[in-house]
């Protein structure tokens, strides 16, 4: 099968021919039909994650069609399409898997990071960590919602009953996220990297109520801020940004350094969070919520060979919504180990 592989960190993924991959007791094969790109990718391709396997096959919002069963495996027969989500395994046991936070799980493993994601004709995932896709999504639509809906569905469900929302970088998972909170008759402001009037603009036509750049001041206080850039001055920015009580909630696993502020921007009970991974739950109410909407992704593709053109694009700033890996793998019955 072919598949994209990072041999080492800044270094281009490199095309390569690999065997079959084999189900383990309770993994089933995938054969992989579309997988978005997401930031963290990014930042693991760049070095700025630190634990990643290597050599590795990035990709954490897989999906595609059951192909080979562990000895194990009861929930999924061949065939059947499953989304691969960011969190690949848990423990079961630490104290943070046995209150319900399994997405801070001390042991956990992540695909396309410790376990080799869906950058590939084929795939291999624990059957308990995947998810069955809505029928009404077709494969590359799907994709993006199984990390940048996922994670930012945790995150927008941090900002409890805020109304006015202000979502810094406008990206694959902002151009979610606006789609729940018009549905839910919030108000989004969107702040894109300076200068960005595509970004703006797409923004504006998604219904975000007013766009510009992040130095610049919202037109009125916001109850909340979701950071999805990984840029830390955007912390100040926001909390400068929210009404008292406010929350701001950093969306992403990498952050470039946040500077030192004022603890005035902070008072008044503002709060400031991080966010991290998902857990199973959170996947299943999110791909429940989806086609209830119903919510549509923006899709820019590659195919899978030019997964260092997707990556050099996200970087840059150029996709309006989320870039999708399209990967017409052999079938089955052609396909040689
Ligand atoms: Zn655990
Ligand atoms: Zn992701």
């Amino acid at each position: 099968m072919l598949a994209m592989m990072l041999e080492a960190p800044h270094h281009p993924l490199k095309v390569v021919e690999l065997p079959h991959p084999r189900p383990g007791l309770t993994q089933v094969a995938i054969r992989v039909h579309a997988c978005a790109v997401c930031r963290t990718d990014l930042h693991v391709v760049d070095g700025e994650l630190m634990q990643p396997k290597l050599p590795l096959i990035p990709g954490h919002q897989i999906v595609g069609t059951v192909d080979g069963l562990g000895q194990q495996v009861t929930r999924y027969k061949l065939g059947e399409r499953v989304g691969v989500p960011w969190l690949g395994w848990t423990c079961g046991e630490c104290r943070y898997c046995r209150s319900g936070r399994e997405n801070l799980c001390d042991n956990a493993r992540f695909t396309g990071y410790q376990i080799d994601g869906g950058f590939a004709e084929y795939t291999l995932a624990d059957e308990r960590f995947c998810f069955p896709i809505p029928e009404d999504y077709p494969d590359l639509q799907a994709a993006p919602l199984l990390c940048a809906g996922l994670i930012g569905f945790r995150a927008y469900r941090l900002i409890g009953e805020a109304e006015r929302i202000g979502f810094y970088g406008f990206g694959a998972a902002a151009h979610i996220l606006i789609q729940v909170a018009r549905h839910e008759g919030r108000q989004v402001y969107a702040f894109t990297r300076p200068g960005d009037s595509g970004g703006q603009k797409f923004a504006l036509h998604l219904g975000a109520i007013w766009a510009g750049d992040p130095d610049q001041a919202a037109p009125d206080w916001l109850d909340a801020a979701i950071i999805f850039a990984p840029t830390g001055d955007l912390v100040p920015s926001a909390l400068r940004a929210v009404a008292k009580g406010g929350i701001v909630v950093c969306a992403g696993i990498h952050m470039s350094d946040i500077p030192s502020f004022p603890y005035e921007i902070l008072w008044g009970e503002r709060q400031l969070r991080s966010v991290a991974n998902l857990t199973r739950q959170d996947g299943e109410e999110f791909l429940k919520l989806a086609p209830s909407i119903p919510i549509h992704t923006a899709v820019e593709t590659f195919p899978l060979t030019a997964a260092n053109e997707a990556l050099a694009a996200l970087r840059s700033g150029a996709i309006h919504g989320s870039a999708v890996l399209e990967i017409r793998s052999k079938t089955p019955d052609s396909r040689q180990e």
